[in-house]
């Protein structure tokens, strides 16, 4: 029997250092010690604000209370992203957390859709989605549901430095150590290559059997240390920048999170509670950073609180983010861009991955296998999903948008493409974290249209088919009639619970 794992160090205290503390002191409890280091001379990156609805699972795992969450963080609901100027400027369309109408036996609610647009009824697909519906209508409450046509699916929208203050005293509270301080050596077993320790400038050493490196796009253990290499994806998604700004809150919050296209990137803007999150992700090889701050301080329509920060980083990812005795969590495994609001999520599963392959009894090369197939098959689905949105795009304003839609994109996206095109139908590979429902909308939404539906669409009269819609839309509509507003659903909840 190789040597049991008895103690964990955690390098980094951003939201990776302390979602990884939190998550994996309660799952292992006393079996494990956790000390977790971090430096206040170089912070946290300080953005990653919207999320996926994973979070709430981890968000109940440990225990938290909702409502408790909602306030320490100035968290807002999350029912979708709003793409504006994806396709062509002056259009938009959502990506929901939802799905449209009903699906009715294996056959997809869009065919039936599809076919009454082949009949002459033009009606838009996202009319039948509840959670579209309660977005544009600024609404929202937790039903319950006894029937899944109502299920409102959702995440939250919080400040990143308050979720993760929040969960360091969540950490502490069940005995994780919190030793502040920079690492500036680092020690490694010279026969087996394993680290060993970590020492901080003031001397002091920290020594463990395995080693979390949340440190951050550095990769302090990973890269640094160990030269695991990084995989780069900037050929096919050209962003490398962004700047970052908060300004006041609008009168109202909006439940979902907006992506704009500008001529060389896009604009976030993120509502919570108590501010505007935004930001722009762009090209530096097409805009210097004054032009970003021309475009991203010109677009904001509410004061700012600070200063624009500028974030560089590199699409991709370590080539094993799990090497030796380190494992990578957060920025230091790899970086997708925003757009699709994955990072926190990636954060999430790599977790519980580790979690559930935890090498109890030692590291071994099956165990470190096994969870770099995993977690190499989800960053992959990701990228392809958010190199899609660039792909298909038809605007002819700027060179940026004429390159990302001439350039050569994995295959597996121009299957997907392709399979829809012809007769609507979507496909879900394991690993993938977006079901059918998001691929749906993201090519719907950016002009894709089947040619053909489903034959079980094809059973029903023009009359039974307009009639199905409309009692689709009538029942999707239904809970929205006693529904509050969004904000006035955060100040219920949060104050009276
Ligand atoms: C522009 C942008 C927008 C984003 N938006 C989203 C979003 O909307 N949704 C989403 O899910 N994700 C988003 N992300 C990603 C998200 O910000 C990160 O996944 C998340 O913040 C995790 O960061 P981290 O903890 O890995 O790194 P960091 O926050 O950088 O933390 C690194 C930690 O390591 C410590 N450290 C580093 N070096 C040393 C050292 N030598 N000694 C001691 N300590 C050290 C630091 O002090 C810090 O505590 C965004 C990222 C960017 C760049």
């Amino acid at each position: 029997m190789k040597n049991r794992i008895g103690k964990l160090v955690i390098v980094g205290g951003g939201t990776a250092g302390w979602m990884s503390a939190a998550m994996l002191k309660r799952v292992l409890a006393d079996q494990i010690e956790v000390e977790l280091v971090e430096s206040d001379a170089i912070g946290i990156i300080g953005v990653g604000e919207a999320t996926i609805p994973p979070i709430q699972l981890f968000n109940s795992v440990l225990g938290l209370d909702e409502a408790e969450f909602l306030r320490e963080t100035k968290a807002s609901i999350k029912l979708a992203i709003k793409f504006e100027n994806w396709r062509v400027q002056g259009e938009s369309y959502y990506h929901t957390f939802g799905a449209p109408g009903r699906s009715q036996a294996f056959c997809h609610f869009h065919h039936f859709w599809i076919r009454a647009q082949q009949a002459g009824h033009t009606s838009n697909l996202w009319d039948y989605d509840l959670n579209y519906l309660c977005a544009e209508a600024g609404k929202f409450a937790k039903l319950q549901v006894n029937d899944p046509v109502w299920e409102m699916q959702y995440a939250y929208q919080f400040d990143a430095s308050l979720y993760g203050q929040y969960l360091r005293r969540y950490s502490e509270s069940l005995g994780v150590k919190r030793t502040e301080g920079l690492i500036n050596q680092v020690n490694v077993n010279s026969e087996s290559g394993d680290i060993t320790s970590v020492v901080l400038k003031s001397g002091a050493t920290v020594a463990g059997d395995l080693f979390i490196d949340c440190s951050g796009g550095r990769g302090l253990l990973i890269n640094q240390e160990l030269k695991t290499g990084y995989e780069d994806w900037g050929h096919w998604l050209p962003c490398d920048r962004a700047m970052a700004i908060p300004s006041e809150r609008f009168e109202t919050t909006v439940p979902y999170t907006r992506s704009i296209a500008h001529s060389a990137g896009w604009q976030w803007r993120i509502p919570l509670q108590h501010r505007n999150g935004n930001g722009l992700v762009y090209s530096s090889s097409h805009y210097s950073d004054d032009e970003a701050a021309d475009i991203l301080l010109g677009n904001l329509e509410s004061p700012t609180l600070a200063d624009p920060k500028i974030i560089p980083f590199r699409t991709g990812r370590a080539k094993k983010q799990w090497n030796r005795n380190v494992v990578a969590v957060g920025l230091s495994s790899g970086f997708l861009e925003p757009l699709e609001s994955t990072s926190i999520h990636l954060i999430q599963s790599a977790i519980v991955r580790l979690i559930t392959l935890f090498p109890h009894a030692g590291v071994t090369p099956e165990l470190v296998d096994e969870y770099n197939r995993q977690s190499k098959f989800e960053f992959e689905y990701i990228r392809d999903f958010i190199i899609m949105h660039y792909y298909l795009n038809e605007r002819d304003d700027s060179q940026f948008w004429r390159d990302v839609r001439n350039m050569n994109v994995p295959e597996r996206i121009t299957q997907k493409i392709n399979l829809f095109r012809a007769n609507g139908t979507l496909t879900k590979d394991n690993f993938d974290i977006f079901l059918e429902s998001s691929w749906l909308q993201v090519m719907l939404g950016q002009g894709i249209t089947p040619r053909d539906y489903h034959p079980l669409a094809g059973k029903l009269t023009v009359e039974q088919l307009l009639d199905k819609l409309a009692k689709t839309k009538e029942t999707k509509l239904q809970p929205m009639a006693n529904m509050p507003g969004h904000d006035e659903f955060l100040a219920l909840y949060c104050e009276t619970r």
